[in-house]
């Protein structure tokens, strides 16, 4: 269990003035479950292999077989995790204010850990789907025991096309619902609420516009990250610890009143 964070005094003033709280998620959240960040170095067989080139349409058309594999990875290390305490304290804080979860990430933590997600800005790793016809995909298709290099995917009962993830490549348009929950729940964001950015670097567009369009809302934006991000400037407080310190800690002090 990691230690908890000393939170600064403003960051406690503004968690606990605050009657909504908008959480935005990124990679780092669910590090400490064990799943790498696209920044970390990947581990392994895909060490050599750049997510950001096999997260993409072209890398797809190009080779399924090769980015299902990645996936059929992936897939497995998320069904092994388990939330951390970041996860957990989200979950708990919904106890105190009204909580709204938007989040990057394309595993189920979040949701493992209880919490509802407002959003999932780039899909879901296990909402699989035909990659010809649309159609939905029911369940997992056999997954390789040991990471292997290729891995051909599964075939759509209707149509015999590729069952691809569920999640949005780079260069893809994200989802619409997710999209139009997250502007709702930013609109709904007043002078006093609070804005956590959590283990993201702040890279990945539109997502890393969001923390300014709360700013603007007048919400108090505030930065979970052991380092600094491209977000950091822009940010009221930035607390430098992990998602399983300061989150925690977060609660702790609502706890206390
Ligand atoms: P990123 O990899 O660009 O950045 C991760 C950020 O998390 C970094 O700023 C890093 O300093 C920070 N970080 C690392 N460990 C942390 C911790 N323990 N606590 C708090 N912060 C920590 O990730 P991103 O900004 O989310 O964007 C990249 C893309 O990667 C997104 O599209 C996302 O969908 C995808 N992705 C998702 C997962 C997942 O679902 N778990 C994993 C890897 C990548």
């Amino acid at each position: 269990m990691p230690e908890t964070a000393e939170l600064p005094d403003g960051v406690v003033t503004a968690v606990r003035g605050a009657r909504r709280v908008l959480v935005l998620t990124g990679a780092g959240m669910s590090a400490e479950s064990g799943i790498a960040t696209f920044r970390d170095a990947q581990t392994g067989l895909w060490e050599t292999f750049d997510p950001g080139q096999l997260a993409t349409p072209e890398a797809w058309a190009a080779d399924p077989a090769l980015v299902w594999a990645w996936y059929a990875w992936r897939i497995r290390l998320v069904r092994d995790a388990e939330p951390n305490p970041g996860h957990r304290a989200l979950a708990d804080l919904a106890a105190h204010r009204e909580v709204a979860i938007v989040t990057q990430n394309i595993d189920d933590l979040h949701e493992r850990a209880g919490s509802q997600v407002a959003a999932h800005l780039h899909g879901s790793l296990l909402d699989l789907r035909c990659a010809q016809c649309g159609a939905p995909f029911e369940g997992l298709p056999e997954l390789p025991e040991e990471p292997v290099e290729r891995v051909t995917p599964a075939s759509c009962a209707g149509c015999g096309g590729d069952v691809r993830p569920g999640v949005v490549w780079f260069g893809e348009v994200l989802p619409e619902d997710a999209v139009r929950e997250t502007e709702a729940a930013i609109g709904a964001l007043g002078p006093g609420d609070v804005c956590l950015v959590v283990g993201t670097s702040g890279i990945v567009f539109p997502a890393a516009g969001y923390p300014s369009a709360a700013a603007a809302q007048g919400a108090t934006v505030i930065e979970v990250n052991p380092v600094e991000s491209e977000l950091s400037d822009l940010c009221h407080h930035v607390v430098r610890g992990t998602a399983a310190q300061v989150l925690p800690a977060l609660v702790t002090v609502l706890d206390e009143g």
